[in-house]
């Protein structure tokens, strides 16, 4: 097969990955530039497609000579429509038309999709996951996302939302999440959860050794430091985070029977952290459903969301040539 290169781009709340993938998923060159989103959308892509041709550069090839566009963004996005109704991290990115404005700058055929769901096709198809038909992806970090791949196919859902993990209800009447309810898996399992079950702790002078530490905002990573140095409130801190996100891997098992789980983000560097979900998943499962089941981290790093988009924008290039010169 013919080499075809594609233009990829991971907008994320801090920073913008554009990256030119090939069709065996290798990225050729790449770019990293901060997102700004308060300077609005329109001098985000500007700045976005400089950093694609940057990309390119690097790569030895021209814009002009990619086959098409992919872009993931951080919410939900309806795939066809292409017009990002708003999302948390990116203020004043309201109603963008994203898929008309990257394709008259740009002018290559363009595919976007929610980061979470990009970043599950990636590891579907050149990750972890690859050689299943059954895969959920979920990611732990600041935040917690996901995207489910069924009988092969990436489920979307009516508003291009579905596979929202993080937003499973895990305790009821549990403490706030970002998205306004309580209780979400995010609220418990996160970065961002253990950062703010630390400071409660530190404020309330239960935790002097963590405050020695980190002193009175203490990050998940202060938290894992003073896990791995034996502060034992850190590491019962880090169970409890281990625990809900076991609960919420179990849940995700008994609804979606998958054959494989891959789990990435930054929480899974932490020495322990994910065996530690992976076998309370295990142990309170029904056992038919984990018998065959892998648990396992993702292979793609942060290169998850290029290399899934690029995959798509590969699948569908035929189908969206064809729409774009119908149009
Ligand atoms: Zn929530």
């Amino acid at each position: 097969m013919a080499r075809t290169l594609i233009g990829a781009a991971d907008i994320g709340g801090t920073k913008i990955l554009a990256a030119i993938v090939d069709n065996d998923g290798h990225v050729l060159g790449e770019r990293r530039i901060a997102t700004e989103p308060e300077r609005g959308p329109e001098d985000g892509l500007a700045r976005l497609l400089d950093a694609l041709a940057g990309a390119a550069a690097d790569a030895g090839v021209g814009i002009a000579t990619l086959r098409a566009l992919g872009v993931t963004i951080p919410g939900p996005i309806d795939p066809r429509a292409q017009v990002l109704p708003g999302a948390p991290n990116l203020p004043g990115w309201k109603n963008v038309p994203l898929g008309r404005m990257l394709r008259e700058r740009s002018g290559l055929p363009v595919v976007v999709e929610n980061d979470a769901n990009a970043a599950a096709l990636g590891e579907y198809a050149r990750g972890a996951g690859r050689s299943t038909r059954d895969m959920t992806y979920i990611t732990a970090s600041t935040g917690i996302g996901g995207g489910i791949i069924a009988n092969g196919r990436l489920v979307s859902g009516l508003n291009g939302a579905a596979g929202e993990v993080g937003h499973m209800v895990i305790l009821v009447d549990g403490p706030m999440c970002g998205c306004g309810r309580r209780g979400c898996l995010e609220a418990l399992a996160s970065g961002t959860a253990i950062a703010r079950e630390a400071a409660r702790l530190i404020a309330e002078g239960r935790a002097p050794l963590l405050a020695e530490r980190a002193g009175p905002v203490p990050t998940a990573k202060h938290v894992a430091e003073a896990a791995a140095a034996g502060d034992e409130v850190a590491q019962r801190l880090l169970d409890d985070a281990a625990r809900y996100l076991g609960i919420g891997l179990m849940n995700l098992i008994h609804l979606l029977n998958p054959e494989a789980i891959v789990v990435g983000g930054g929480l899974t560097k932490i020495p322990g952290f994910l065996d530690r979900a992976a076998a309370f998943a295990r142990e309170h499962a029904i056992p038919l459903m984990t018998e065959r089941l892998r648990i396992v981290p993702a292979a793609l790093d942060d290169y998850s969301g290029v290399v899934g988009i690029a995959w798509l924008a590969l699948q569908h290039s035929d189908t969206i040539l064809r729409t774009e010169e119908q149009a």
